[in-house]
This record gives structure tokens, sequence and C-alpha cells, in this order.
């Protein structure tokens, strides 16, 4: 059985007999990209060689890019735990075309790797093209021999892909994998499509327009390819497991949870074990790239991942901290992959050991008050809004951390509430302060305030390139 390091080579090496320069993943927090919080997929780093203001030595390109979807339009931190398919850090395997070849050339790449040197059978395969993309449609029909209802035609922006308001883009096919009956969820574009039957593994996206700001869109002189599997996703298909969090990878991390707080990987506490998995990669990787917990930010999200993960740590049974002690595992799957986790190693425990021994006694008091509250609401009854300010306020707890709590239960915030009780004491310090004379401290005191309200994400979900897809 294939381990997601074999699949990566593999992935890696069939590309480069193909004639494509193999590309070191960049940075998870983007080089000269502001508008975009974390390196979301594979296309980021070739931005301007699709755009056509780069050129390089290589107009093929394929590689394992580390990517995060926990900010921005991105954002997969909700369904962590939840579904078995989804990560905040995953590794996106893709390969570029930069005016080179196009869809005649990418479909057939596609198909070729999966069915002959992944050896997947064709009859679990199937794909979705854009509803007017007859081309990609007859493609699929003469590479791969399907007939027309595995040729799925969708009209949403599901299957057409843009940069930005402006610039290149154009429509995608996605390649799914059925992992059969036993599982609920229905093909792509069905009302049971969110299920977990249907995975979407490999997104190839053909880039053949130009959109511009008055709406009109030209051809592309410049036709390229940009495509992205999800390593962790076409992992589960080949070592035969149904969910991304039973590969080998993933399941070493399962399994130093387990063994770190004594418990069952398997047992009641298993959603806990996955999510702490998926943030222990998460926030590891991004402090291997330089962010650093803080209150505004690439910072804040870091932070409210580490949060969330002690959050579940607690739920285990953890007494002391934890995530810092499952910082060896992480190293040993991936550092020979990702070296920079080595040069980190010491960073990134004691920067996760900090912030938890910080954490740990607001973390223990709020979720106490929190019970409490939950305790006295009626059926149904949303967390009031005040309540969730002042775990916020007092406790340090992230919005969202109070979210993931609730969710567990069936219950919801009333966030409306929570927004107003912020802005009710923004305007309470403002007028206290006022007339003080200490203008200095006032000033610190107001940028700290504002840095940790939950507006300042605000910034980041109107990013306007986006990633692919
Ligand atoms: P989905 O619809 O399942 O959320 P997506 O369409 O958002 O996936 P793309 O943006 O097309 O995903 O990304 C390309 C590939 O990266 C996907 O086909 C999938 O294999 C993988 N991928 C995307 N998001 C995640 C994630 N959060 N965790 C793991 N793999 C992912
Ligand atoms: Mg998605
Ligand atoms: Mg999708
Ligand atoms: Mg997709």
């Amino acid at each position: 059985m294939p381990s997601l390091n074999d699949i990566r080579s593999t992935f890696l090496d069939y590309f480069r007999r193909n004639g494509h320069e193999i590309v070191p993943s960049s940075p998870l927090v983007p080089r000269n990209d502001p508008t975009l919080m974390f390196t979301n997929s594979g296309m980021v780093q070739f931005k301007n060689l699709f755009t056509g203001l780069e050129k390089r030595a290589y107009t093929r390109a394929a590689t394992a890019q580390k990517c995060v979807r926990a900010g921005g339009k991105h954002n997969d931190l909700d369904n962590v735990g939840y579904t078995a398919r989804h990560h905040t850090f995953f590794e996106m395997l893709g390969n570029f075309s930069f005016g080179d070849y196009f869809k005649e050339q990418a479909i057939p790449y596609a198909w070729e790797l999966l069915t002959r040197e992944f050896g997947l059978d064709p009859k679990r395969l199937l794909v979705t093209v854009y509803h007017t993309d007859d081309e990609a449609a007859a493609i699929w029909k003469k590479v791969a021999g399907f007939s027309d209802d595995r040729i799925i035609r969708i009209p949403t922006d599901d299957n057409f892909w843009r940069m930005g308001p402006t610039g290149p883009c154009g429509p995608c096919t996605e390649i799914f994998f059925d992992h059969g009956e036993h599982v609920w969820g229905g093909p792509p574009g069905s009302a049971e499509e969110d299920g977990d039957r249907f995975i979407e593994i490999w997104n190839l996206v053909f880039m053949q327009n130009e959109q511009f700001e008055d709406g009109s869109m030209r051809a592309l002189d410049m036709q390229s390819i940009d495509t992205g599997m999800g390593l962790e996703r076409i992992g589960a298909v080949l070592q035969g497991k149904h969910d991304n969090y039973d590969t080998d990878l993933m399941r070493a991390l399962i399994e130093a949870s387990a063994n770190a707080t004594s418990t069952d990987p398997d047992g009641p506490g298993k959603v806990h074990h996955r999510v702490i998995a998926d943030h222990l990669r998460s926030t590891s990787f991004l402090i291997a790239d330089g962010v650093m917990p803080s209150n505004e930010g690439r910072g804040y999200v870091l932070r409210r991942i580490m949060r969330r993960a002690m959050r579940h740590a607690h739920l285990l049974g953890a007494q002391d901290p934890l995530m810092h002690r499952l910082v060896p595992a992480l190293v040993r799957q991936m550092g020979t992959a990702y070296p920079e986790l080595v040069r980190a190693q010491a960073l990134i425990e004691e920067t996760l050991k900090l912030e938890e021994t910080r954490f740990k006694q607001t973390l223990d008091r709020g979720l106490k008050l929190l019970d409490e509250a939950v305790s006295r609401l009626g059926e149904g009854e949303p967390l009031p809004g005040e309540t969730a300010f002042r775990l916020y306020d007092t406790y340090g707890f992230p919005l969202d951390l109070t979210q993931d709590a609730l969710r567990e239960m069936g219950r919801t915030v009333d966030v409306a509430g929570f927004d107003r009780a912020m802005q009710e004491q923004r305007a309470k310090a403002r007028a206290a302060w006022a007339g003080s004379g200490e203008t200095r401290d006032a000033t610190i005191w107001f940028d700290l305030s504002e840095r940790h309200g939950p507006t300042e994400f605000l910034g980041y979900e109107t990013e306007t390139a986006e990633g692919q897809i």
C-alpha cells in the first residue's frame, strides 16, 4: 500500500517524465500578495506566469504545495471533524502549463496517472464540466470512454474559475471518485452532493478567457492549465479508505494524540483526535513559515486554530499542554518532505507550549461558565451574545471557538448580540477615556481593542486574488 510520501513522489515523477519542472512548494504566507491570507492552492506562486507578467525558463511545472484554508474566502475550518475530506492544512498536487499544452493534453495526463500509474478502476470515476464546455466533454468521452451520464454538466461557478474580479478565468473539470453505496451522498449537481460518497479528488482549470472590469470577456492569446489534487484525498482512495483521516500519515498523528492522552483513538474522543491531528499540522506549518500567534490578521487565525485545538485537548482530559508533545510525530511523518519543519521544530514546540500554558486557566474557567450558561437555556435557544462576548473579552475565547463548542450540542450563538456587545464596549471605552489626558495610553488601548475585534478579518473576506478554484 503506497504511503502519502510515496504518492507524492509518484505524482511528481510522472510529470517530471512528461517534461515538467518540479518546483518546490512556496511558503504559506504568500510573497508580494497582501490580498491573500494564506497560500490556498498550487497556482498562487505562478500567478504572474499565467498573466504573462513574468517568464521563466520552463512552460510546464509540477508541485506539491502546502495549503491552508482557514481564513478568507476559502475557509474549511468549520468542516474539520465533520467531513471525511477537509483539512485546514493539506497538500495540493498540481501540474501547470503556462501557454504550453491545453485541455487536449491535460485531460489525458490526468486520466493516465489515475488509471495506469495509480491503477484506479475507471468505473469508480466520473467528472463534471462547465455546462458550455463541449470541448472538455468531448475529450473526456474520447479519452475515458465515459457515457454522457458520467460527464455531468454544471452551470454554476463551481465549474468556472476566476483569478479575481478581473484577469484570467475559465471553465474547469472536476474528477470525482465514487466511494460506494455504503456511504451517504449523491453525485455532483444532485441534492445529496454534500455527502461524502462522491469525493472530488482533482480539479483541472482551463484558463482560456480574460475578464474585464466592464463585464466583458475575451479569449486569451496564451491558454494555460492549472490543476490541483488533494494528496490526502487521493491517498485515502489509494489506501482503500473512505476517510482522509484514516490514511497512514493522519493516522500516525491521531495515534500520537491518543497515546499522549491515554485515550482510545476510535473511542468517544474520536472527533477530538481528528481535529487535533489537523490543527497540529496547520499550526506547525504556519509557525515554520514565520507566522506567530497574535491578535490580528494571520497571527490571529493561527491563535484561533491553536485555541480550538486546546479545547479539544481539554475535552480529552489533558491536564497539561498537549500540542507541543505531538510535534515529534509530525516531524517524523513530514520532516523529510518539508525540512523547514525540522529546522523550526524547537520554535514550534516552544510557541505551542507557551500559548497553551497561557490559555489553560482561562480555558478551564471559560468552559465552566459556558456549560452553566447553556444549562440555563431553553430548547433550541441560542447562547446570548453578551455571554459569548464575555467569554471573548474576559476569557480569550475567539467567537468561532464558542461556536465550535456549541455546535457539538446542536446550538448556535446570537452573533448580532455579540457584535452589539462589542460595539457597546468600544463606545464606553472611548467615552471613559475622553479628556483624561492620557492620550498615549489611550491610543495604545484603542489600538489593542480594535485589533481584538472580530471585524478585523473583513479585510480578508474581500481578497481579490483567489487561489484555485
Ligand atoms: P470541495 O468542493 O471538496 O470543498 P474544492 O472544490 O473547494 O473542494 P479546489 O479548490 O478545487 O477544492 O482544490 C483542488 C483540490 O484540492 C480538490 O479537488 C481537493 O482534492 C483538494 N482540497 C480542497 N480543499 C481541501 C481541504 N480543505 N482539505 C483537503 N483537500 C482539499
Ligand atoms: Mg471547498
Ligand atoms: Mg468543489
Ligand atoms: Mg474544486
